[in-house]
């Protein structure tokens, strides 16, 4: 059995602790909340106030309109997008933060369809995959005469034939948690002459990320990367197909006036600027970027404390750690583990399914001050982010746990009524 005071000597001996204070987590500490949502919505970033406040006050306020070149509201992009490369693996210049995850899927898979002339014409994706991923898929699959098809993670192998032109998966499957071996898919893909997509979403800031030779990848700003409600996402393109669409003028279908090679010279037609940069659209939103810079720089600061190698190590024993004490304290309750056993298979999350009381069971616990999220339809998801998430922390939420199942109050009618954001 592992004691609470166990838990209270690992975060002693924790080198990731200290990077707890970079976050603004007293009013929570002091409510008694435990957060274990963050691989939903990161955490607010302690710096991240202050520098809205300024870039709001200052660049804003008494900069005004010079602030485009004085404050470097004009580079914003390649300048956050550099740190975000430093994290998944990819050079300098090869990332671009613009607009969402999802819209900037649009874009990359619009590329990938663009690039692969001939007979294939199938697109696969994981079944399980996150619903905004297939949707897009599926309207631009419609768009081009394209088959989207839809498999489960165990059978994707099969279907890396001379039939696939694009695989487009996420990284850690947002439902369960289970993790692609990257290098081994991307290197099949290609053997099998596909492209191949990749979702960092649940990945980015939560564990090293190599993209190596993968062709095009997307993210997200609010989640692992602390970037604040509705953050911009990313969007990465292997140089070797940026330099191909230099040579042959692609274009991405998104086609807006600050992805264009000279913006200010505001000519009627249209030329993309090389490189990454053609993948932006629009104006930039200034302050959100600054919040989300906040948010980078907060899993950046773990670098001379072990870097991405060491937050991995943590979630590693979070997630098992979390497991342990689940299946030991709340046995007998019907809760199953949906995440794969092997830690070196799942992401920095871990979901147990429950038949009937999923989401009761959430409400419950969340009213008890454990916030975890319910993924329909029988999904319990609690996210584990090592730079602000304590092994105390995991102990105390099982703990709650443990009396929301044997005192059977979730059970309660108004753990039932359901609200829009679950
Ligand atoms: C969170 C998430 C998104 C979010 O997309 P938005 O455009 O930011 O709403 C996309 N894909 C995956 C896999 C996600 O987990």
């Amino acid at each position: 059995m592992i004691a609470r005071n166990d838990c209270v000597e690992r975060d002693r001996a924790d080198p990731l602790a200290p990077l707890r204070s970079l976050f603004a987590l007293e009013r929570v500490d002091r409510q008694g909340t435990i957060y274990l949502d963050g691989n939903s919505l990161g955490v607010l970033p302690r710096a991240a106030a202050d520098r809205v406040r300024q870039v709001v006050e200052d660049e804003w306020g008494l900069g005004l309109i010079r602030s485009w070149n004085t404050a470097g509201w004009m580079t914003l992009s390649q300048r956050i997008g550099d740190k975000i490369a430093t994290l998944v693996g990819a050079g300098p210049g090869e990332v671009a933060v613009a607009d969402s995850t999802s819209a900037n899927l649009y874009k990359v898979l619009s590329a990938a369809i663009a690039m692969t002339a001939g007979a294939r014409k199938q697109v696969v994706s994981e079944r399980t995959n996150f619903p905004t991923d297939l949707y897009i898929a599926d309207t631009l699959a419609r768009e081009h005469g394209f088959e989207l098809a839809l498999v489960d993670a165990d059978g994707l192998d099969a279907h890396l034939d001379d039939r696939l032109a694009i695989l487009m998966l996420t990284h850690v499957n947002y439902r369960t948690g289970r993790m692609h071996d990257m290098a081994r898919v991307t290197s099949a893909a290609h053997d099998a002459g596909a492209l191949v997509i990749w979702d960092l979403a649940h990945s980015a800031g939560a564990m090293p990320v190599h993209l190596g030779d993968a062709d095009f990848a997307v993210g997200c700003g609010y989640k692992y990367l602390n970037g604040g409600p509705g953050a911009p996402a990313f969007v990465w393109a292997h140089p070797r197909h940026t330099a191909r669409m230099d040579r042959e003028g692609w274009r991405q279908p998104l086609s807006g006036w600050l992805g264009h090679a000279a913006p200010f010279e505001f000519t009627p037609d249209y030329r993309p600027a090389p490189g990454i940069a053609r993948f932006i659209c629009g104006t930039p939103p200034v302050l959100s970027m600054a919040a989300l810079e906040c948010g980078i720089d907060t899993v950046l600061a773990a670098a001379d404390r072990g870097g991405l190698d060491a937050i991995r190590r943590k979630s590693i024993a979070l997630t098992e750690l979390f497991v342990e004490l689940v299946e030991s304290r709340c046995a007998g309750y019907s809760l199953e583990l949906a995440s794969p056993r092997a830690a070196a298979d799942r992401g920095s999350q871990v979901s147990f399914a429950h038949a009937t009381g999923g989401y009761p069971i959430m409400q419950a616990l969340i009213a008890r001050g454990v916030i975890g999220d319910f993924r329909a339809p029988d999904i319990l998801r609690f996210g584990f982010t090592p730079i602000y998430t304590r092994f105390a922390d995991v102990w105390d939420a099982v703990d709650r746990l443990s009396h929301v199942l044997a005192s059977g109050e979730w059970r309660e009618p108004r753990f039932s009524v359901r609200s829009a954001v679950t």
